[in-house]
């Protein structure tokens, strides 16, 4: 039978997030969530903020918070390269809290475009961790 796994590696510029072998592989693209399995078409891609979702097992998957950044998709391997990635666990709900809390504030007051540019971005970071971390709906 036809190996049904393929590695995958998610990486940020300070750290391997993960690596290991997979069953299948969604992440946010620009164009909306896309899934990858063993001997997918490789293929370059964009993503964006959002959850990346990995199946280890049947039963076993895996959700991480993801700011953005690409994706390279070979037959037998995956590599993210992503500014920032987190397991679920890994997530820390009070600095997303606070950082969630920052953001609206500097929106409310409303300064300079690029000033509100800056503070939507990390809203929706702050927005997609504590999603991740099931600490909102989505
Ligand atoms: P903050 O304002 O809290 O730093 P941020 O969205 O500006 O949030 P990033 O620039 O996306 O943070 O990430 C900087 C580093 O901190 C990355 O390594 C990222 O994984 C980590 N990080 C940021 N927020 C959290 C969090 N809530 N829990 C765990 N790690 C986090």
């Amino acid at each position: 039978m036809e190996n049904k796994t393929f590695a995958l590696e998610i990486l940020t510029p300070d750290r391997k997030v993960y690596s290991g072998d997979v069953e299948s592989f969604v992440a946010p693209g620009f164009e909306g969530y896309f899934g990858v399995l063993a001997r997918h078409a490789p293929l370059i891609a964009a993503i964006r903020v959002g959850e990346i979702k990995v199946r280890t097992g049947s039963d076993d998957e895996l959700l991480f918070a993801t700011s953005g950044g690409f994706v390279e998709v070979l037959p037998d391997k995956v590599t993210v390269l992503s500014e920032a990635a987190e397991e679920a666990t890994e997530i820390d709900v009070t600095r997303a809290e606070s950082a969630k809390e920052r953001a609206m504030k500097r929106l409310q007051e409303g300064r300079k475009a690029w000033d509100v540019a800056r503070s939507e971005t990390s809203l929706a970071r702050a927005m997609n961790r504590l999603r991740v971390a099931g600490k909102i709906q989505a």
